[in-house]
């Protein structure tokens, strides 16, 4: 063998060697790797071509349409805003409060065979609680939530809104008003599937429980319908819980992706109090309480909470849904995706990438906003007193002591430095301090308003199949057959689980079921109907596939016997 037959036949072996470990190692990868996006098949209830008549009425009737536009309508001219200064319970006001009789009077008009089939609990006064009685008691009920109140339109805003909030102006395909997405839509929705159902001659087996708050905007504190259902119907009494919130319907890398919410992040209010002692101000301290407030609110927003990508996080699958099913995600973000869990340096990248976008770096981590500051009375006296309110929406990896710890981090070593005393107090407990009053002053961190993260959905169950499945079959099957069916069918809707930054009214409703849903059909992502914002809308299909959705679900959930 010459030099040149020797080299190559060395070169052919290590490039021969190279594929070969190649192969090995693609195949050990693609053997390893399990798919993680919770998939599911479209689910359709056995009615569904008995009703094929009744959903296409309600998808493409044009008197159809035209009545339940003004019922929608009719329903968001009754102003039901609610404030942050509302009184405190309906007793101290029944005359602020009375709109909510208005609303209710102008839903029995409205939907009279809904009436006729329910009973109806006030609960508080103005929370709904209907109760739709199925003729099989051993089944669990299904819980369909939603609010009353809208949020309100700030005087100043007036003038910014196209067409005036509570007109309901109807353009041809946009709804605009305020309430038309968030979310008279969903509450008139289920009047309207659940009518529907009741003319199709449709007698439950599985009780159907509606139930709508009338404070959610503001926190939902003077809500009791949660309560009331638990001592009528027990703890983990309900089949499951659907209520606004999620993503609807929203296009990623080329793939469509519905987001019902299976967890919530926990919420914190927290109030930093500083006293030091006044005197006058021509012989001032070098800094007086609010120049050392001005510094822990440096140091606090210069300490922002870490962030997190785990399985424990719904946002998780969201992403692994899409790096094993979109074909033009990014193949960098696609293999660190897919292998963050086993790799610290990929999992970092992929939170940085999230972290990029302020829309979503909040999925994955602690917020910290400081809202308000109070303190000082006079331009020739010090500041004795000064208040800071920050509001946190709190991880799903956290907790509201995780919190809570990372705020005293900074007081302490704010008031290490200026040698301050601190304690801090949670609602109904006693004041702990950390370090002695001192003649210079103290902190004091305290809150009374906070709740923890919410316990999450479980993905891998029947009952997820079946809420999952329902999107598909009403969005591929049933709305955008030509889109999905087919063989030059666009690849498949995909349902993830994920979360919301925001709250909803459930949170008053964990003891009830452990399966809650937050979401809302629609033709849109949560954050584009400029819900609480100026010139509020909906397309006004969204609101049809609403009713057709829950007509599908209602029906679903009541021939399975789990
Ligand atoms: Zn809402």
């Amino acid at each position: 063998m010459n030099f040149q037959a020797y080299v190559s036949l060395w070169a052919a072996c290590f490039v021969g060697g190279l594929l070969v470990l190649y192969t090995i190692y693609s195949a050990k990868e693609a053997v390893d790797y399990m798919p993680q996006c919770p998939m599911v098949e479209p689910y359709r209830p056995s009615t569904y071509l008995a009703n094929s008549q009744v959903i296409d009425t309600i998808l493409h009737d044009h008197e159809f349409r035209n009545q339940s536009l003004v019922k929608l309508q009719n329903a968001i001219r009754i102003k039901t805003e609610t404030h942050d200064d509302d009184p405190a319970t309906v007793e101290d006001d029944p005359e602020y409060w009375s709109k909510f009789d208005i609303f209710e009077s102008y839903l029995r008009s409205t939907f009279p065979l809904f009436y006729q089939n329910t009973e109806l609990h006030k609960v508080n006064h103005h929370g709904l609680v209907y109760i739709w009685r199925g003729t099989n008691t051993t089944l669990k009920p299904l819980l369909l939530m939603g609010h009353q109140d809208t949020s309100p339109v700030p005087e100043s805003t007036l003038p910014l809104w196209t067409y005036p909030p509570f007109e309901a102006h109807y353009n041809g395909t946009h709804l605009f008003g305020r309430g038309s997405s968030d979310c008279k839509n969903l509450v008139i929705g289920y009047f309207e599937a659940a009518e529907e159902l009741m003319k199709t001659g449709f007698i439950p087996r599985r009780t159907v429980v509606f139930s709508f708050g009338f404070d959610e905007e503001v926190s939902g504190v003077r809500n009791r319908n949660a309560q009331w259902l638990e001592q009528k119907f027990g703890s983990k009494s309900m089949y499951a819980i659907c209520d606004e919130g999620g993503v609807s319907l929203t296009t990623l890398d080329g793939t469509t992706m519905a987001v019902p919410g299976t967890g919530e992040k926990g919420f914190l209010n927290l109030w930093i109090d500083l006293k030091t002692p006044g005197g006058h101000s021509s012989v001032p301290p070098d800094h007086t309480s609010l120049g050392v407030m001005a510094d822990l609110m440096v140091k606090i927003e210069n300490d922002p909470f870490p962030s997190y990508f785990t399985p424990q996080n719904p946002t998780y699958y969201q992403y692994v849904c899409l790096a094993e099913n979109s074909a033009t995600i990014d193949k960098e973000l696609k293999k660190n995706i897919l292998s963050s869990q086993a790799s610290p340096l990929s999992n970092k990248k992929v939170r940085e990438y999230i972290e990029s976008s302020r829309w979503l770096k909040y999925y994955i981590k602690t917020s910290q906003a400081l809202d308000v500051i109070h303190g000082g009375s006079k331009s020739n006296a010090l500041p004795e007193f000064v208040q800071l309110t920050i509001n946190s929406r709190v991880a799903i990896e956290e907790s509201i002591h995780s919190a809570l710890e990372k705020y005293l981090r900074n007081v302490k070593n704010v008031a290490q430095k200026y040698d301050f005393g601190l304690s801090y107090q949670l609602k109904n407990e006693p004041a702990v301090e950390i370090f002695p009053p001192t003649p210079q002053g103290d902190f004091l961190v305290h809150t009374d308003e906070y709740f923890d993260v919410a316990p999450l959905t479980p993905i891998n169950d029947n009952h997820w199949k079946i809420f999952a499945g329902n999107i598909k079959h009403v969005y591929e099957e049933l709305i955008w057959p030509d889109i999905y069916q087919g063989p030059n069918a666009h690849n498949p809707i995909i349902v993830s689980p994920g979360i919301a930054p925001g709250n909803t009214d459930t949170k008053y409703y964990w003891n009830l079921s452990d399966h809650i849903y937050r979401y809302r059909p629609g033709e849109y992502t949560s954050v584009e109907t400029s819900a609480h914002g100026v010139n509020e809308w909906i397309k006004f299909d969204s609101h049809l596939q609403i009713i057709v959705f829950y007509f599908q679900y209602i029906q679903s959930v009541d021939e399975i016997d789990d």
